[in-house]
């Protein structure tokens, strides 16, 4: 017989305010979906620290089960793509912002949302990567399809000591390329430098109010956004590419055309939540294949789902190194 309740955060909102809480829901609450998955982990992303603390209008409707990313077990299926027991990972769609997602012990999703858990990965490392490393993922896999090769100058990547930007780090250290991880925290010289960072500088400075600086970049992975964008633009190589995938120090970017009409550098702007089901399954071939285990491991640490709430605080505050998987069980 099926279970009637599971347990998982549940977020409502009164008078414009946010709660989370971890609640027993009934299962026949269990939104509209083709397969429900038993959720082993889910992780901790920025996202979700503002949707778990109501900011940035990520989630519209409640009551709302957040997590916008899950690894777990097909319990049921009317879908021919899955059976019960096939170990399953989904990022993206909307999961966790206008359909429940993996906070909670089960959820229920479209098939067409989920990918086989790839080989060589564990439910619990596939949400160490999680949505974070996935995105850090499609960034250099954007460089490289504009013809990134490992080389002389440096790859940058800011935010470094964040999620996307730790798995990006230990991904393009493990390719060859020379890394340069800038961070606001003095702390992480050295964890950075066991991810595979060559390199490691404080934030970008502000503009020094020319169009154009020294080339520096032979590429850049971008997880801040705003001046720091701008000034990886300022000092990209000719002809260097800068994946653009964050917003964590903010969401304008006061740049000018010079660097793209006189250097021919490359914006490339990295989605992950509607990215397209080839190339997802090509990048966490790739996440499985390349990313060294004991860089992701040393990068993780796992979370009750109590802990969540204080979390999401933090992440936004720019407290959280490297990944927080979820263990939705304890
Ligand atoms: P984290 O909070 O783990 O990392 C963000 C890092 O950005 C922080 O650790 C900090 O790094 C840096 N940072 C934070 N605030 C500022 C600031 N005001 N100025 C400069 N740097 C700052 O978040 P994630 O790694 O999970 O996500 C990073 C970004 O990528 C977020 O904006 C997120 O929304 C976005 N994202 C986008 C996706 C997509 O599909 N495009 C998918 C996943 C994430 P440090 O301390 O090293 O300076």
């Amino acid at each position: 017989m099926q279970q009637e309740t599971y347990r998982a955060l549940v977020l409502t909102q009164d008078d414009g305010v946010t709660r989370a809480a971890v609640q027993d829901i009934a299962t026949d609450a269990l939104p509209v979906g083709d397969v429900t998955v038993r959720v082993a982990y889910s992780s901790l992303n920025y996202k979700d620290g503002l949707a778990v603390t109501g900011q940035g209008r990520v989630v519209r409707t409640y009551p709302m089960v957040p997590g916008i990313d899950f690894a777990g077990t097909v319990e049921a299926s009317e879908s021919p793509s899955y059976k019960p027991g096939d170990e399953v990972v989904l990022t993206g769609w909307g999961v966790g912002e206008r359909h429940w997602g993996g906070y909670g012990e089960l959820a229920r999703v479209k098939a067409d949302w989920l990918i086989p858990l790839p080989k060589g990965l564990t439910l619990q490392r596939a949400m160490g990567i999680g949505t974070a490393g996935f995105t850090a993922m499609l960034s250099v896999m954007a460089l490289e399809a504009l013809g990134a090769t490992p080389g002389d100058r440096p790859i940058a990547v800011t935010g470094a000591s964040g999620g996307v930007g730790g798995v990006a780090v230990a991904l393009l250290a493990a390719r060859g390329y020379p890394v340069t991880a800038s961070t606001g925290r003095a702390e992480s010289q050295d964890y950075l430098r066991s991810l595979g960072a060559r390199e490691v500088i404080g934030r970008l400075p502000a503009g020094s109010g020319k169009p154009l600086e020294s080339e520096r970049w032979g590429g850049a992975v971008d997880t801040v956004g705003g001046e720091t964008l701008a000034a990886l633009l300022r000092t990209a190589a000719y002809g260097a590419s800068v994946a653009a995938c964050g917003l964590a120090g903010g969401s304008d970017l006061p740049t000018t055309v010079l660097p793209f009409i006189l250097r021919g550098v490359n914006l490339l702007g990295i989605d992950s939540v509607l990215c397209p089901l080839d190339r997802r399954r090509a990048a966490w071939e790739r996440l499985a294949r390349d990313l060294p285990p004991e860089a992701l491991d040393r990068m993780t640490r796992v979370a009750p789902l109590g802990d969540v709430p204080s979390l999401a605080q933090d992440i936004l505050e720019g407290q959280v190194r490297g990944r927080v998987v979820v263990d939705v069980r304890a």
